[in-house]
């Protein structure tokens, strides 16, 4: 089987704009962003989605958690607010199925999201 795109950039076996990382996950650029700063946040270990987490990925999903609020702080978006969402499965449109987490800041959010 191929291996995924995240799993590859997590790797390093594909490129992209790499904002940190940690032994557990890295946080980088999405390739068509949706806000001036748009972040995806990734284990590094495959997982498909938060629908698939079990009590074992529990410090794991909090993790990722610190790490958007960390990345959103070095991308400078923490002050004026910013919105972290995680699609799951086809009707909320997920599209990678790699788990990752947006993390989008740099202008203002409408509500409800479409
Ligand atoms: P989803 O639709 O699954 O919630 O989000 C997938 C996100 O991954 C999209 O925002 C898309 O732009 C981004 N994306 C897909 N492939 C790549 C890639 O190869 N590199 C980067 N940096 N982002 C990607
Ligand atoms: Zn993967």
């Amino acid at each position: 089987m191929s291996e995924c795109i995240f799993c590859r950039i997590a790797a390093g076996r594909a490129a992209a704009r790499i904002v940190l990382e940690d032994e557990a996950a890295v946080v980088f650029h999405d390739l068509h962003p949706q806000a001036p700063v748009h972040l995806l946040v990734i284990p590094r270990r495959h997982v498909v989605s938060v629908a698939e987490g079990t009590t074992e990925d529990r410090e794991l999903f909090g993790h990722l958690l610190l790490l958007a609020a960390r990345a959103a702080r070095l991308t400078g978006v923490a002050d004026s607010g910013f919105r972290i969402v995680t699609n799951c499965g086809a009707n909320a449109g997920q599209s990678v199925f790699h788990l990752h987490l947006h993390v989008l800041g740099g202008r203002a959010m409408r509500w409800p999201p479409g």
